[in-house]
Order: structure tokens, then sequence, then C-alpha cells
């Protein structure tokens, strides 16, 4: 667990491999805010794990002042968990295609479209959810408030189906209803990982099965399987065969089904236990895809007029996209930016293609739950907060004088979206 703080400490040097830029949408009340907290609370606390008490990071409620110095409103935070670095944008929740919105949408990498367990697909799930349809998205969905009287996690799924037209399967199934919600199992690993602690105060774990819901939990890992081998050959041939299908296979094959917008993974929980975050962390880093696992940014050379491309890779040409501009008490104006291709070091200078001027990048700044960090470098696939630019607005490219590019919008993989 220690590792948490060497990442961070090593910040400049994660792969990008290990980055996954995300939203979090969700209609109003359905816990978009409480999950959002507990996913940075949650990777704060392990992160400190050897600085503080060790029995901190096994809380299983939270009392109210733990939480307080966590910030949510900026534009983009950042976490880490199990050697990933999570950014996560802001997405504002408003109903109808504002700008604000298609920006925030255009530098993601995907969704974790959080539904409510009792609510299920309400009017303004539907209309997030097509907006997510309509950038392409990729998504998992996250059934939350488990916990509560009249939550039905299969029902959820069901209506994401038919009302979302989303070929949509849980990864992870409840165990137990209502207020005896207890924990997931996870289809896939085909352990349970039950929230408490045992008679020594330690909590638990993923642990087998309990016997009462194997069954229940082979019929459901069975249809997930059919469900995959639909999109994915390697898979059916093995599930026709009969063979032994490794998590890690079925894995990638879901992370290439959600990217291309062919599979939705569903798992479930409820945000007020503190535990359930673990497994939704690790989802996003299964099925959410990386910047490299998406199609390079296209743009157009403003002086050729030319189509041109930028891969994710340190060696490309530098360019990025400005998504927001807050003004800050202390730092000024920092404006947020999306890093597509190269590197940027603090102190330089960069190339604003749509005010045709060069601009200075004084400071480079990570912002995390609590606090910011000051680095020297940015690199393809990063979200970062730049101090210093006196011109760049919203939308603006930022690049290399020498190969000038303006951004276009952001096209995810070609959908194919399968009703189930
Ligand atoms: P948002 O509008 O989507 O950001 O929703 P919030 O995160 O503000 O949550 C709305 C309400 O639902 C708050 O009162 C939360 O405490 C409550 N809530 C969130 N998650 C859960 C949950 O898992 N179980 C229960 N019972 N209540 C929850």
């Amino acid at each position: 667990m220690n590792s948490n703080l060497n990442q961070e400490q090593d910040f400049e040097q994660l792969n990008i491999e290990k980055v996954r830029n995300i939203g979090i949408m969700a209609h109003i009340d359905a816990g978009k805010t409480t999950v959002t907290e507990r996913v940075l609370f949650f990777t704060r606390k392990i992160h400190r794990v050897g600085e503080v008490h060790e029995g901190m990071a096994t809380m299983d409620y939270l009392p109210q002042e733990q939480e307080r110095g966590i910030t949510i409103s900026s534009a983009v935070t950042t976490c880490f968990w199990n050697n990933a670095r999570i950014n996560i944008i802001d997405t504002p929740g408003h109903v109808d295609f504002t700008v604000e919105v298609e920006r925030s949408l255009r530098v993601l990498d995907g969704a974790v479209a959080v539904f409510c367990g009792v609510g299920g697909v309400e009017p303004q799930s539907e209309t997030v959810w097509h907006q997510a349809d309509h950038y392409r998205v990729p998504r998992i969905a996250f059934i939350n408030k488990l916990d509560r009287v009249g939550a039905d996690f299969f029902a959820v799924v069901n209506a994401i189906r038919k009302k979302l037209n989303a070929n949509a399967h849980p990864t992870q199934i409840p165990i137990g209803k209502e207020s005896d919600f207890i924990g997931v199992i996870d289809l896939i690993e085909m352990k349970a990982f039950i929230y408490g602690r045992d008679s020594n105060g330690m909590e638990f774990d993923w642990v087998d099965i309990p016997d009462a819901y194997r069954q229940e939990a082979l019929i459901y890992r069975d249809k997930l399987l059919e469900a995959i081998s639909e999109i994915d050959e390697n898979i059916m041939q093995k599930y026709l065969d009969g063979n032994e299908i490794n998590p890690q296979e079925i894995r990638q094959a879901i992370r290439k089904g959600t990217t291309t917008g062919k599979f939705i993974p569903v798992l479930g929980g409820s945000a007020l236990r503190n535990k359930c975050i673990q497994p939704l962390l690790d989802a996003v880093v299964w099925y959410l895809p990386s910047p490299l696992d998406l199609p390079p940014v296209e743009g157009k050379n403003p002086k050729t007029n030319e189509s041109e491309k930028r891969l994710p890779m340190k060696k490309e040409p530098f360019s990025g996209l400005v998504f927001k501009i807050n003004m800050d008490p202390h730092a000024g104006k920092i404006s947020f930016f999306r890093v597509y291709s190269g590197q940027l070091q603090s102190g330089t200078y960069v190339y604003n293609s749509n005010k045709g001027v060069k601009e200075r990048v004084s400071r480079i700044l990570i912002i995390h739950a609590n606090r910011r960090e000051d680095v020297q470098m940015v690199k393809a696939g990063d979200l970062c907060g730049i101090v210093g630019l006196r011109n760049a607005t919203t939308g603006d490219t930022l690049c290399e004088e020498r190969y000038p590019i303006v951004l276009e919008t952001l096209v995810f993989p070609e959908p194919v979206i399968e009703v189930a």
C-alpha cells in the first residue's frame, strides 16, 4: 500500500497505460457527490497509510470531521489507485447540451454513470446517458444506494438495457438486499468482497463466496461470459470449447467492449459503505480505457489547412487543449489543460495556435483532493492546471510553434450498441 506514496513522488514517470481520465455522471440525488468524495477520501487515506494510523484506512463509515478538507470543486482532481493515476474531471450535470458540458466531455476518456438503486433510470439519467452516447464516451455503470429500502440491482440493470438501449451486464452482483446488503461478488474472480470486520477488528477483504450465494454467482458468471463471447472471438472460442478463461483475458475483452461502446459493465454498492469504493476503483482501472486505447486526436495545421493526427506519445510534437479557466485567489488565472501528445515543461514557452501567440508556462499544477502540487513536467494523457497563460481561453490549443495544430473535437471509436 505504501507504493501509493511512491507513485505520487514518481508522478512524472507514471506510464500512460496507467492513466484514467474519467468523469462521474449522474442525475441529481443518485449520489454523484458522495461517490466522488468517497473516491477521493479513500484514495487519499490509502495514500497516507504508513504516515498515519493504519486503522484509519479500514473505516467503514466515515465520521464527518474526517471528510473535511476534501475538495471536489476543481475542474480536475488527481488521485492514485493501484499503480494507476485517476484524473476525475468535473462534468457539470446540466440537462442540455451546453458548451461547458461539451468541453468537459471532450477531455475525458471514460465515465462512471451513477444510478440510484431505488430510482433506477430516471428521465434525467436518460438525458445524461444520451449526451455521453453522443460523444461516444466509454462507460461503466455503478448502481448506488443498494442499502436503501426498495433498492433492486437487477431491476436497474434491466432498465439500463431497455430504456438506454445498452448492452449492460453485471460484472459484480450484490450479496443481500436493503439493510442486509453486505457486499458484492466479483463474477470474474469468483470471490466475495464482504464489508465489515472480523472479531479481531480486521476488515474483511476478498474471500470465498458464501455457500448460499454460490449457485446464483455461477448463473450470473455464465451469463456474463456468454455476453462477452458475443463481442469477443477469442473468449467465444474458449467459452464454446469449455476451456478455462483467465480473469486477465476476460477483463481485456470487457475493456475493449467498453472502449468501443459495445459493452457496459455494471456493478453496485452503497457509497455510504466506504469499502465499496475499492471494487469501483478496480473497475475504473480494469474496464475504462487509457489514452493509449483510444484513437489519436485530430486537428488542422493552421498553415497548410491539412488534417493531422497526434499520437499520445512522449516523442510526438507537444499538443493539448485548454478546457476550463478558473480564477484562483492565490494562483491567479489557472488554465486547465489536457496534454494529447508530447510533453510540457514548466518555465517554457508554448504556441497558442488559436490566438497565434506565444505564451509562457510559469507553473504546472496537479490538484489533489486537499492540496496542490507543482510539477516540472506533464506528458501525453496528463491533465493539469497551467499558471501564466495570459491569452488562453477555453477551447484553445497549445502546441509547438514548429508543429502548429488546432485540435478538433475528440471522437471516440464508432459505437456499436447492441440490445441484449
Ligand atoms: P448527487 O446529487 O448525485 O451529487 O447526490 P449526493 O451524493 O448529494 O447524494 C444525495 C443523497 O443521497 C445524500 O443525502 C446522500 O447522503 C445520500 N446517499 C448517497 N449515497 C447513498 C447510499 O449509498 N445509500 C444511502 N442510503 N444514501 C446515499
